[in-house]
């Protein structure tokens, strides 16, 4: 890292760059990578090996193993998943935004998947620039549209009577959802496919609608309810395990950005960079770093995705709590398989409609918000 701020000081400096400090660069790079893969191995071996302890300590509570069910999808989900034009979105809860969201294609996400092969193939495939659409939300944007703030003072200021609270909780709620509608329309204007179905997926994490340090925070329920508002929609809750600390390219580990400040080592929370000297991204585009709500949204959206269309019902084996190599994509999906540029011919889409039955009911009741 130091190698590299001075490199580009100079370069800043002189508007050149300086050969001996470039040569110190890319040495100094290249011993990193190399302490990386070796690193990375270290790492997928603890990883199996946890995977195994986290079997063992589930059957030792007599609890169940999460991964170990099918997960179960709906006929008419299924053939949406097979339509290109849908959109599917993930959303990430966080703490300071409420929610993080990006909007992207099945075509991409299919795309994705046969990235995950290809690298497990050892293969280099080139991952083109993310086209992905984002959308945010906080809580103050939602407190300004719904004036909360304006009416707690009001509330706090004067003793108002029972009936005149009433009636502006009531006014509160209306205001509430006329924003989210409003808001759930335009992003959807965003990707220029108001009239495709659009699939969310969002992380199941709980905390939502309670106070983290000094945040203000909302509930995401409502919003998720409009989301699935339009009866073409539909809105998912997935395990969002370990979204947040994979690249969204390689399915590697990230790491949080770095840099050095006044001689300290100092990290940047909003950021993560991978360090695969493999990554697809960095091959591709030399980007290292990325937004790191945007990651996990991203990965949110694959972790469904992908569960959604594989054989068994498990998302890619990145974010499987337990460790497998393998991943297949459903015979209803095995059209869209493709490795690099020959697609993998196979009988299409007259199997799809054969074989509704075949898929499995996924969305357990619990997790599907309804309208
Ligand atoms: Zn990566």
């Amino acid at each position: 890292m130091r190698a590299g701020k001075t490199s580009r000081e100079f370069e800043s400096l002189h508007g050149k760059r300086d050969a001996g400090l470039y040569q110190d660069l890319r040495r100094a790079r290249h011993a990193f990578n190399q302490v990386y893969m070796e690193m990375s191995q270290i790492a997928e071996e603890i990883k199996q090996n946890q995977s195994q302890m986290y079997v063992l300590n589930k059957k030792v509570h007599g609890q169940l193993v999460p991964d170990s069910h099918a997960p179960v999808a709906a006929d008419n989900l299924m053939l949406l998943l097979a339509n290109e034009s849908t959109i599917v979105q993930g959303v990430d809860p966080g703490i300071v935004t409420t929610a993080t969201g990006v909007a992207t294609t099945v075509g991409s996400l299919f795309a994705a998947i046969n990235r995950f092969e290809a690298i497990s193939d050892d293969k280099i495939v080139p991952h083109p620039m993310d086209a992905h659409i984002e959308f945010g939300l906080t809580a103050n944007t939602v407190n300004t549209a719904v004036i909360s703030n304006q009416d707690r003072k009001k509330r706090e200021k004067s003793g108002m009577q029972k009936k005149q609270l009433q009636r502006m909780a009531v006014k509160r709620r209306i205001r509430e959802k006329r924003f989210y509608q409003r808001k759930v329309a335009q992003d959807k204007a965003k990707t220029r496919h108001e009239n495709a179905s659009f699939i969310t997926f969002t992380g199941n994490w709980s905390g939502s609608g309670k106070y983290v340090k000094g945040h203000s925070r909302r509930s995401t329920r409502p919003y998720y309810t409009q989301l699935a508002a339009c009866e073409k929609d539909f809105v998912l809750s997935v395990d969002e395990y370990k979204s947040t600390i994979t690249c969204s390219s390689c399915f590697q580990r990230t790491t949080k950005q770095t840099q050095i400040r006044d001689g300290k080592v100092k990290s940047i929370p909003g950021a993560v960079v991978c360090f695969n000297p493999r990554c697809q991204r960095r091959i591709s585009t030399n980007a290292t770093t990325s937004n790191r709500n945007r990651n996990g949204a991203t990965n949110i959206a694959m972790i469904g995705f992908s569960s959604l269309v594989s054989e068994k019902g498990l998302p890619l084996p990145a974010f499987r709590r337990i460790q497998s190599n393998k991943y297949a994509l459903s015979a209803l999906f095995l059209s869209h398989q493709a490795h690099g540029e020959d697609r993998i011919p196979t009988k299409g889409a007259l199997v799809l409609l054969g074989d509704l039955e075949f898929c499995v009911l996924w969305i357990r009741s619990k997790n599907v918000i309804h309208n």
